[in-house]
């Protein structure tokens, strides 16, 4: 069948949660994307931040393939040694004690949700639940995912929300600390807003906001979903502010695209959870966590943090050099190859030109484009993609 006969059919029989572009990928190798008509795209989307290594990593498609004929599934009643591992490897490289693994950044996000109540439900009663979130954050679909997040579009519909979040401005430490009151347990943030429009907050606003949780007892969660595993040029975002939280949670890019998801914890905090509290059937099973090992393991010891540093420095003074050419460009904002271009006008239609010419890149919040390619992106696939962006704004400027 070609992309067309697809098209017709995802029309009758898959459901319309999104605005789907007409294209179907049917093999990937790096950041090089083909569709089933045989048509290449260069990814600068990578699955939303998920393919970090690139499409078909072959550490990754050799842990799957060889984990697959061993074990795929054998459910959380034993010990898997491929989740112990990647706990163990995941602590070792964080301020983390414990892991628990789930199916995906929603998930994963709930699973920190129910820890901090339960653990000031116990340490300081009933009356302590509250969670403080930023507006314009994204924390996932589930209902209280869409409770915590901070984003109107994302919530209309499904009233009434979950009771016990409140919501404040991001990077304004003066704001948060005044939302503070006896029945706040919990602080939780995006340390690089990713849905809200690659938004980066102010050096110190971070470290603020660590204090401000240290001076009233409150747990500080962050949501490193999309800018964990090495996107930022740190394995985790939080290092380049100097402060570490008390849970956190990754999935999108854990596994090399195997459905994954993780809640890093304290001990303090992880011993809230006791047996019959929290679960997940498949969370953490043989297969996605044998994928995830070797996808930790390549970024750690391939040297890619440090390209995803040097590769995104690169890419965002190639977005700079467009910048002083077309004045809808109002800005270029990143750490690592986490990067936004923030537009005056919607880039709507600059995503469609790329797709006609090859080119996969992201609009999020209308307004920004979003660069969020494989940390093995190479200087030649950045140069072919900006000549191509130069191609598209000469045209509609
Ligand atoms: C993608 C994302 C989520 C949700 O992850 P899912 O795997 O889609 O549930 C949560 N938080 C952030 C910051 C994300 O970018």
């Amino acid at each position: 069948m070609n992309s067309e006969q697809w098209i017709a059919k995802a029309d009758k029989y898959i459901m319309k949660t999104y605005g789907r572009y007409p294209i179907v990928p049917v093999r990937g190798e790096g950041s090089i994307l083909w569709d089933v008509d045989g048509k290449r795209y260069l990814d600068f989307l990578a699955g939303v931040a998920v393919n970090n290594l690139g499409h078909c990593h072959p550490k990754v498609v050799a842990a799957l393939q060889h984990q697959a004929a061993e074990l795929i599934h054998c459910s959380n009643y034993y010990h898997i040694p491929s989740q112990i591992e990647l706990a163990e490897i995941l602590c070792s490289h964080s301020f983390a004690d414990k892991a628990f693994f789930c199916n995906s950044g929603a998930e994963a996000n709930e699973a920190a949700i129910k820890l901090a109540r339960k653990y000031s439900r116990e340490k300081y009663g009933p009356e302590r639940y509250e969670i403080i979130t930023a507006v314009e954050s994204f924390h996932g679909r589930t209902m209280a995912t869409v409770s915590a997040t901070g984003q109107e579009k994302v919530q209309r519909f499904f009233d009434p929300l979950l009771h016990g979040f409140k919501h404040v401005p991001f990077d304004d430490a003066a704001a948060l600390e005044a939302a503070v009151n006896p029945t706040t347990c919990a602080i939780m943030l995006e340390p690089i807003q990713g849905e809200g429009g690659v938004n980066i907050p102010s050096s110190g606003y971070l470290r603020e906001v660590r204090s401000i949780c240290d001076r009233h007892g409150l747990i500080l969660i962050l949501d490193e979903v999309q800018v964990g595993m090495g996107r930022t040029g740190k394995l985790f975002a939080y290092e380049h502010f100097g402060i570490s939280p008390d849970i956190m949670t990754l999935a999108k890019a854990l596994a090399g695209g195997a459905p994954i998801g993780t809640m890093l914890a304290r001990d303090e905090y992880a011993a809230a959870f006791t047996p019959g509290t929290h679960g997940s059937t498949f969370g953490g099973n043989p297969l996605v966590t044998a994928a995830a090992v070797a996808t930790v393991r390549t970024l750690l010891e391939d040297g890619l943090l440090n390209r995803a540093e040097e590769m995104g420095e690169y890419l965002q003074g190639e977005l700079e050099l467009l910048k002083k050419k077309y004045p809808v460009i109002l800005e270029v904002r990143g750490i690592g190859l986490m990067i936004g271009m923030k537009l005056s006008i919607p880039g709507g239609d600059i995503v469609k030109k790329g797709h006609d010419r090859g080119v996969l890149l992201n609009v999020t919040h209308d307004t920004v484009l979003r660069f969020v390619p494989a940390l093995t992106v190479t200087k030649q696939e950045v140069n072919e993609m900006i000549g191509i962006l130069d191609g598209i704004l000469a045209e509609i400027r």
